[in-house]
């Protein structure tokens, strides 16, 4: 079966949907041009022009998939030195246990079965699967695939494309479970991918994929999500009409946690699967929220220009006052917020990052803020702490508190508010 669009994205500007190829695309928030979120800056880099790229999101009027228009060659959005590694936080790593736990005992997963992870980053998802009782092989193309394999989880280090599947199974065997957490919103060749899913897996084999849900972005006011590595960000309406187009069978679906709302989505390999109540409740949720109308959409975008107007003024009124206001954790999606609200390291002189984190010495694109060691906040009891991982505030928070942290945490959305915690 081949669909008769094709979803190998090229590089440069997008035309028309990237799911359903319909040419009826709504412009919903334009953030500027804006350079990669994850290309940290060097201070000898700093000398150097820096690369920006249009930053436009937009929706799609028949199959409702969010997307931006513009895409950047991959291999320069996941360079080799890629700085980000799941396993370094608690709660990713709980998340990803429960997450391989799951899947296991829902689709009656038997032991010894071959379990592939597509972008699996430090190993973290198919150590959980290991657990099990599985053989696990992952397959990641930056320099965190030593991390894994110095860890005892197989990792091979390219791209995923339908060769590699093949090579996989030849070498193998074909996969019970094939699952890409969050790769499948970023990759450009997402026809290539998704036929090399198709023919790594088994017939009745599960493709479990976890994405950025359209939803919650909407809804939590998280424009801070969109950047150029997330190409699409999927409805479950879309992500069913491209599925399907790939003989896929989407049986379950559900809200999960992570990154502040994602949508965890279980298919099987082969048409005429029976399908989970989970996927009519979700489809219901979709219609009832309003995210096929647009009235949803203009309010995202009416919330985004306040956050950002009071998020600004809160750090001129510091400024102007003589109060300190600065970061505290590096996330990809502060390059966004940083950079469409303008705070640049006059504003914001630095944000400070725990000390295992790879960007430590390092420069936020654009607004070229210095990521500091944390230890920093504590000797210096800043006035304003705004807390950019602020989808994790309630961990962070408590863990700032507890190292005694005195300064005001501020949330940047999806409002602009002080926390009302104790210090
Ligand atoms: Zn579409």
């Amino acid at each position: 079966m081949a669909p008769s669009i094709d979803h190998d994205i090229p590089v440069g500007p997008i035309a028309r949907c990237q799911v359903c190829g319909s040419n009826d695309l709504e412009l919903i928030i334009d953030l500027g041009h804006q350079p990669l979120c994850d290309s940290l800056l060097t201070y000898e880099q700093l000398k150097e022009p820096e690369h920006t790229y249009p930053l436009r999101f937009l929706r799609c009027l028949k199959c409702s998939l969010g997307q931006i228009d513009y895409a950047v060659d991959g291999s320069t959005v996941y360079h080799r030195e890629y700085p980000y590694r799941s396993g370094v936080t608690k709660e990713l790593v709980e998340y990803q246990r429960e997450s391989s736990q799951t899947t296991v005992s829902e689709f009656a997963i038997e032991p010894n079965s071959l379990v592939v992870d597509i972008g699996s980053n430090d190993g973290t998802l198919l150590t959980g699967f290991k657990a099990q009782g599985m053989r696990t092989l992952g397959v990641e193309p930056t320099n965190i695939a030593k991390i894994a394999n110095d860890a005892g989880i197989e990792t091979i280090q390219k791209f995923f494309v339908e060769e590699l599947a093949r090579e996989i199974v030849q070498d193998h065997g074909q996969a019970s479970v094939v699952s890409s957490t969050n790769m499948f919103a970023h990759m450009t060749a997402l026809g290539e991918v998704t036929r090399g899913i198709r023919a790594l897996l088994k017939d009745g084999g599960i493709f479990v994929c976890e994405i950025h849900y359209l939803l919650e972005i909407i809804r939590g006011n998280q424009y801070d999500t969109i950047y150029h590595e997330h190409l699409r960000s999927y409805s479950l309406k879309s992500i069913i009409v491209l599925l399907e187009m790939y003989g896929f069978t989407v049986v379950d679906a559900r809200q999960v946690n992570r990154y502040g709302g994602s949508l965890r989505v279980y298919a099987a390999k082969g048409t005429g699967h029976p399908v989970g109540d989970s996927v009519g409740v979700l489809l219901a949720l979709e219609e009832e929220f309003g995210l096929y109308r647009r009235d949803a959409y203009d309010r995202f975008r009416e919330n985004a220009k306040i956050a950002r107007g009071s998020l600004v003024s809160m750090a001129i009124e510091a400024k102007i006052a003589g109060a300190s206001f600065v970061g505290n954790s590096c996330p990809g999606r502060s390059s966004t917020l940083l950079n469409y609200c303008g705070i640049d390291r006059e504003l914001m002189p630095y944000i400070a990052e725990q000390p295992a984190s790879l960007k430590l010495g390092l420069h936020l694109p654009g607004k070229h803020i210095p990521v500091v060691d944390n230890e920093i906040l504590f000797r210096e009891q800043p006035d304003y702490v705004v807390l950019l991982a602020w989808h994790y505030w309630e961990p962070i928070s408590k863990q700032l508190r507890e190292r005694g942290l005195q300064s005001k945490l501020v949330m940047p959305l999806p409002e602009v508010r002080v926390l009302d915690i104790e210090s």
